[in-house]
């Protein structure tokens, strides 16, 4: 290619200040507007790095003012110029560059714009199937440039600071054996093998434990994970996890690692101090005090037990309460964001009963004592329960009986992040903490057995061991999870690397020896060979992309994410693919279905 094939940039549209006046400069960007001022012409050029205000002055060549005038939005162009200062009542202090604007000699048009399906703002409110149809247009938006810039430069940061501890960085196969993880695989048929299957991974789990019998010792992987889940909530079909696996530690080395990764990251992006350390929750606690298993600790609220239930008048209390199961209440504190009318309180209904809760049971404090809802069960106790709650008046007491103490505790715990969301009790900055001792299973009343609760690789806590099939719903793992911001950020374990342990918790999850050989024989194999005790974690990149730029879906963070019905429109995929790729698979697809 000659050098004259087209005016190349010197610098970016991000880049001048005051400092450079009286420069000549090239600029290569898109027209991001475009106006007429009388013989003067206003363009501001963008790129990724920022916009720069072009000026076409009224003593402009003939020839550069025709160009000026056909100019369209989004056009690349070239422009060559002065750099100079804008006059002092023409500074714009919202624009990086606010100071300068170039005067242009010349202009080439280096491509010119179809009818744009919408217009590139910071933030793009067309639909998101239209944004997605034409990501590459809606990626120019500062909003999804600045995500995807932040985005790298998260991942450059924790690359950064594992080469400099000392991990070592290994690429695991995306073809793999099918192993059951908990969702369902992506498979891919074999040519070569008719009737044979690959899966896509769901996580490199069983890889990143086999490095450690290596000897690798010290694993990371920027890791691209399939699941192919039915499209519900803010889910991808393929996502990407930083994974981590150690050798020779314990439970606490990873939580310090993890703490000084997020540390180290934070400062460096975001010039954000964390603390040091992030505070502990148990499992039970978790749920207790906050009614989930990742509460946002960006706001207090916290849930107690309703002591008061216990042998009241109110049958739904007592019930509950013999059966086993809690009745637990809340404060919400009276607010001028929100008024506590039947209909809002209605709707905090629904929301504890999505997790199971039968209803929904309130106590307004007003002129010093209770009233409405069940208050008529507690009329002699109106003293007592205002003393201990510490209500005040104009606060609602919100409570939740149910048989099952978990059911109460998550249909409580929506409530909770109801109103922390709509009194606006959610504190800016950024709440980590970490839940430990969780249940090693969870009962799947479906299929009628015991399953592991986080995946079948994660071991007992010690106590445990001797006596785990006698009552599996009782054992606790060593298991922890990152929450940030009442996400879960991350999941992990010490594993088991015992293989007699190992066939152990597959039998309690219903897989025999048989089937475990036959699923997960490599993993047994590899561990006759002397494994070394190890431990691991993997937080999601996606998820905290979204929570440091303050999204809303993961779909806002990822460059190329499939859509809510998870299809993408842009190359309009799954797509049917030609009769003789089937036929070299040796697949033949079951119209009926
Ligand atoms: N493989 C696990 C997951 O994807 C994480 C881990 O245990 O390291 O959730």
């Amino acid at each position: 290619m000659s050098e004259e094939a087209f005016l190349q940039r010197t610098v970016t549209c991000g880049q001048l200040s005051a400092a450079d006046e009286g420069r000549t400069v090239v600029l290569n960007g898109w027209v991001h507007r475009d106006r007429n001022h009388g013989a003067l012409h206003f363009i501001n050029l963008r790129d990724r790095y920022g916009i720069t205000q072009v000026v076409v002055d009224d003593d402009a060549s003939g020839a550069l003012q025709e160009t000026a005038s056909q100019l369209k939005l989004e056009y690349c162009i070239a422009v060559r110029g002065i750099v100079r200062r804008r006059p002092q009542d023409m500074v714009n202090h919202d624009m990086a560059t606010g100071e300068i604007e170039v005067k242009a000699e010349h202009i080439d048009v280096l491509s010119r714009c179809d009818v744009l399906p919408f217009m590139i703002e910071d933030e793009n409110n067309a639909k998101e199937d239209l944004r997605l149809k034409y990501r590459y247009l809606d990626l120019r938006g500062r909003g999804m440039t600045d995500r995807i810039v932040l985005r790298h430069r998260i991942v450059k940061a924790i690359r950064e600071y594992f080469y400099r501890t000392d991990f070592l960085e290994i690429e695991t196969p995306t073809l793999i054996r099918s192993t059951p993880e908990g969702a369902r695989d992506f498979l891919v048929p074999s040519r070569i093998y008719p009737g044979k299957f690959f899966a896509l991974p769901q996580s490199p789990q069983l890889y990143k434990q086999l490095l450690m019998v290596s000897g690798m010792d010290k694993y990371f992987q920027i890791a691209r994970c399939y699941r192919d889940e039915d499209p519900r909530g803010d889910r991808q079909l393929e996502f990407t996890q930083l994974d981590i696996e150690m050798s020779y530690v314990q439970r606490d080395d990873v939580l310090a690692l993890v703490e000084d990764l997020f540390n180290d990251v934070f400062r460096k992006v975001l010039d954000v101090e964390l603390p040091r350390h992030f505070r502990r929750l148990t499992y039970h606690d978790a749920m207790n005090t906050y009614g989930s298993d990742k509460p946002d600790l960006r706001f207090g609220l916290e849930m107690k037990d309703f002591t008061f239930a216990e042998g009241c008048a109110f049958n739904a209390f007592t019930e509950a309460l013999s059966a086993g199961g809690a009745v637990k209440y809340l404060v919400a504190p009276a607010s001028d964001r929100q008024e506590f009318t039947r209909k809002y309180i209605t709707s905090l209904e629904d929301a504890a009963k999505v997790y199971g809760a039968h209803g929904l049971a309130w106590m307004k404090v007003q002129d010093g004592t209770i009233s409405g809802g069940v208050s008529k069960f507690f009329a002699d106790k109106a003293g007592e329960i205002i003393e201990a709650t510490g209500v005040h008046d104009g606060d609602m007491i919100l409570i939740v009986a149910h048989e099952n103490w978990k059911k109460c505790c998550n249909s409580l715990g929506a409530v909770r992040n109801r109103l922390g969301a709509d009194l606006g009790l959610i504190q800016d900055g950024f709440a980590f903490c970490w839940i430990i001792d969780f249940p090693l299973f969870e009962y799947n009343e479906d299929e009628g057995h015991w399953e592991a609760a986080h995946h079948m690789f994660s071991m007992p806590q010690a106590e445990y061991i001797d006596t785990l099939e006698e009552d599996p719903g009782a054992v606790k793992g060593d298991l922890y999870d990152l929450v940030l911001n009442g996400y879960e950020l991350a999941s992990g374990s010490i594993r088991i690397h015992d293989i007699e342990l190992q066939k152990r918790i597959f039998r309690i999850c219903n897989f025999s020896d048989e089937k475990a050989q036959e699923r997960f024989g490599f993993l047994l194999d590899a561990f006759r060979f002397s494994p070394p005790p190890h431990g691991g974690i993997a937080p999601g990149i996606d998820r905290l992309c979204m929570i440091v730029s303050n999204v809303n879906t993961i779909r806002e963070v990822i460059a190329f994410p499939k859509n809510t019905a998870a299809a993408s429109p842009m190359d309009d995929c799954p797509a049917e693919v030609e009769p003789i790729q089937l036929k070299e698979l040796g697949l033949k697809i079951d119209a009926a279905k």
